[in-house]
């Protein structure tokens, strides 16, 4: 099997790379490198058991690449709510138009499977929790969900008219090792900088789902191996949540501090676009014959613990 991971230098990307490595598939990754660092798959490369190409996909010369390929893995994506308000003409591109032009390129190249990251946030404000994949009405409310949900209408169009298989995974809140942004990441930095006091966006009572990066891309696997619609879409999430103050707790107490001054900014939501409330549905995925191993609080404290150990040997 010949898998193209786009986004493959970052985040949850490298993660895939590494199992799709261990199930022996020929990978090419390409990234721009904007976010990604080829840190995240060096051991790879220098075995010989990647390639790796520094392209942007809104580019030239990628294209190409994608001839011989069995699936593509397009991760690449600006995937912050909170950044996409400030620069939504960057996220249309990064996002909106990267995804249109690589379906174009797996169109020209005759690759005829594609993975796709997407996110709870195209739900919006969901008033049923924990939410269907089949819910609806589909109101996102910030760019990056909007550009998210544009992106799934435009693969399942390509997917009917050229004869593709696609899937299609609305993650909830994804952590663990190599994750460069969150508010795990947030907490951790502000708290090196002033370990005394701890400013949390919002009221503290945002309620959601997180869930390891590995538990994640195991699902994505056993979802794309397991199921075989044109185009086929599932959440991927514990089936559990947990606050923000709780969150901040658990940061807190990993690092060993005590005597925190906890500051609200005030407000049910931490940013413009948060979504307050989310976990999702994953009986779907279960019916299929896949478990969410990890919960939201176990899930966080081994991605603190794991950022915390990376700080150190940085
Ligand atoms: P990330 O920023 O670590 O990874 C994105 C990668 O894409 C980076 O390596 C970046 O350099 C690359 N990239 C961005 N624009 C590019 C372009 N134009 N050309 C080539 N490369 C480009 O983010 P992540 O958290 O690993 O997210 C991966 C995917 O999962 C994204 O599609 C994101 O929307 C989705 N997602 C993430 C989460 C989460 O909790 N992290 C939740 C839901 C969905």
């Amino acid at each position: 099997m010949f898998s193209v991971v786009t986004g493959g230098a970052g985040f949850i990307g490298s993660h895939i790379v590494d199992a799709l490595v261990e199930k022996g598939d020929r990978v090419l990754v390409i990234d721009n490198l904007s976010a990604g660092a080829t840190a995240n798959i060096i051991p790879h490369i220098e075995s010989g058991k990647i390639e790796f190409l520094q392209a942007d996909l809104l580019g030239e010369g990628w294209q190409g690449r994608f001839s011989g390929a069995d699936r593509i893995f397009h991760i690449a994506a600006d995937p912050d709510v909170r950044a996409s308000a400030i620069s939504p003409g960057k996220v249309y591109d990064n996002n909106i138009l990267a995804t249109e032009r690589v379906l174009e390129a797996m169109r020209e190249h005759g690759v005829k499977e594609f993975v796709f990251t997407s996110t709870s946030t195209v739900y919006g404000e969901a008033d049923v929790i924990p939410t269907p994949e089949d819910y609806s009405p589909l109101i996102p409310i910030s760019i990056y969900a909007a550009s998210k949900l544009a992106c799934e209408a435009m693969i399942a169009g390509y997917s009917y008219t050229y004869g593709m298989k696609s899937w299609v995974f609305r993650f909830a809140n994804i952590i663990g090792e190599r994750s460069g942004h969150g508010v795990i990441w947030d907490f951790v930095h502000k708290l090196m900088d002033k370990p005394g006091e701890l400013e949390i966006l919002g009221d503290g009572k945002q309620i959601k789902s997180y869930f390891s990066v590995g538990a994640c891309v195991e699902a994505v696997l056993f979802a794309v191996e397991n199921s075989g619609e044109p185009f086929n879409y599932f959440n991927i999430g514990s089936e559990d949540w947990i606050d923000v103050t709780a969150i901040a707790e658990i940061v807190v107490e990993e690092m060993g501090l005590s005597g925190v001054k906890f500051t609200y900014t005030g407000g049910d939501r931490g940013w413009v676009g948060d979504v307050p409330k989310m976990q999702l549905s994953v009986e779907k995925l279960k019916n299929l014959g896949w478990k969410p191993v990890t919960g939201s609080a176990e899930s966080v404290r081994s991605a603190v613990k794991t950022l915390l150990e990376e700080i150190r040997d940085t």
